[in-house]
Order: C-alpha cells, then structure tokens, then sequence
C-alpha cells in the first residue's frame, strides 16, 4: 500500500503504520494495534471530526498509506528509516502507528535528515533512555538515548514521567532532557518552541483507567482531556508525530485504540491547521 505513496502530493498529512514489536522487553502485542486502529475508525462509532472542527474525511491532503512491511526482525530498524526515509522525500508529514517506542529512533533518524535539527515533545509514563534494557540497545526502553547521544534532537522535553529510576536520572542529566511531572503540567503548553517539533505519544502516558491497553500499565497518568489539550495548546506547527505501544491484546473492550483514535484526530488535526 506504501507504493501508493508516488501520487502524493507535497504538504500531505499521512498516516503509516509500523507493526512492529520485538524491541519490547515485557510482552508483544503493538505489531497488531495499526489494523485495531483502523478498525475502530471503520466501525462509524465516531466521525473524522477534530475539537476544531477539521473533517479529516473530507480533506485530501490527509491520507492512510497502510502498513509498511517489516521484512525481518533484524533488519527492522534500518528498514524503517529507510521506508520512512523515502515517504519524506515527497514533502509529506507522518504520523506512525506504531508497533512499540523503539521504532521512534529510526523515525527520528529520518525526520533529522529531512529536517534537521528537531525539537522533540514525549508524552510517556517512562523516559525510555535506558543505555541498554535487557542487552538490547535498540529496546523501546532506549530509543531517546539513541537520539540524544546521536544529537538527533536539539531539545527532548518529556512530559508524564512517573518512572524515573537513578540511571536514567543520570541518563537525562547528561543528555540535557526536560522532564515535565504531572502536578507542572500546565509547563508543556507555556514553551516556545524553535521547531521543527516532533510529537512523540506513547499510550501509557494515560492513566490506565482511560488507557489500559497497554503493556506497561503505569497507575497515576493524565486523563485523555489533559492529553487532548496538551495536543492543542502546543504553540508551533508540528512536524512530524507518532503513536505507539497500544497493546491489542490488553484492549479486548477496544477503549485504548478509542482512545489512539481520538488523539489521531487532535493531531492530525493540529498538524493541518
Ligand atoms: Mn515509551
Ligand atoms: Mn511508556
């Protein structure tokens, strides 16, 4: 379906989707959440209508490219910069389905070809800046070390965090990372970005009341309101965005890719502005 992707034209808003899983360190499962997603936008519960009142459905420059494939799992992360690579040579902006937080290093890797030097918002129950989880490097526990040491962004701002461990207490001093607690909430929206901003969204950024299909379920997050108006309050066009780490296989009652859906429409939304 990617192939599709020769008929774009420049300044689209598209939709990819990246199910891929095996940089996950507790449990698999976000490989399936692009088709889940899909099938609750399908399902006519809700329309394409953003808060602001952008019809997605009726816009032609916001498109769905499918899923790009995954040809093996060692190759994984190379193939995904590449794919991702070509789709910003058109002049597109992406939003990735993902798949777990590891397949947001080789976005980024990307996106700072394309673009440059980003400015990168993370909302995320965890900073993810393990050097190594596991023995793996490429860990979805580590895709923001990866980043930083590899001076892909010049600011990570990380909003939600409620996971800080010592090591990546260190890890976050020494990359110069902002991290934005839940009670300092209000701080996101009050930044000044440079740009490019690149918006990061991992699921478990909710509390898992709102959001509990996901594979590490982190008690104490941020309501889908304050998820929605962080969305709409950011003061800067936004470049590039991803979702990741729906686990399917939590979801059976499908609230979380109801949720995935809704925060979708914000930010395509935002990004159509
Ligand atoms: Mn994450
Ligand atoms: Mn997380």
């Amino acid at each position: 379906m990617i192939t599709s992707a020769n008929t774009i034209k420049p300044g689209t808003v598209a939709i990819v989707g990246i199910p891929f899983d095996a940089n996950s360190s507790f449990m698999r499962g976000s490989a399936q959440a692009p088709v889940q997603v899909r099938n609750v936008i399908k399902s006519g519960a809700s329309n394409m209508c953003s808060e602001s009142g952008i019809d997605l459905a009726s816009r032609p420059d916001f498109i769905d490219l499918g899923d790009m494939s995954i040809n093996s799992e060692s190759d994984a992360i190379e193939n995904i910069e590449t794919t991702i690579s070509e789709l910003l040579q058109r002049d597109i902006r992406l939003i990735s389905l993902g798949g777990d937080h590891a397949i947001t290093y080789p976005i980024i890797k990307s996106y700072h070809q394309k673009w440059g030097q980003l400015e990168i918002v993370h909302l995320d129950a965890h900073p993810d800046l393990y050097d190594s989880y596991d023995g793996n490097r490429f860990s979805h526990a580590c895709p923001f070390a990866r980043i930083m040491e590899e001076q892909l962004a010049s600011r990570l701002v990380q909003v939600g965090i409620r996971t800080l461990n010592p090591h990546q207490k260190q890890q976050a001093e020494r990359f110069g990372v902002e991290i934005i607690t839940i009670p300092h909430l209000e701080k996101a929206a009050q930044i000044e970005w440079a740009g490019p901003l690149y918006l990061t969204i991992d699921l478990d950024v909710l509390d898992p009341a709102f959001a509990p299909g996901v594979s590490h379920r982190e008690p104490g997050g941020l309501t889908t309101r304050q998820v929605i108006e962080l969305i709409q309050q950011l003061k800067t066009p936004i470049a590039g965005a991803d979702i990741v780490e729906l686990n399917p296989a939590r979801d059976p009652s499908e609230m979380t890719a109801t949720v995935a859906f809704k925060i979708l429409k914000e930010v395509a939304a935002r990004m159509l502005e």
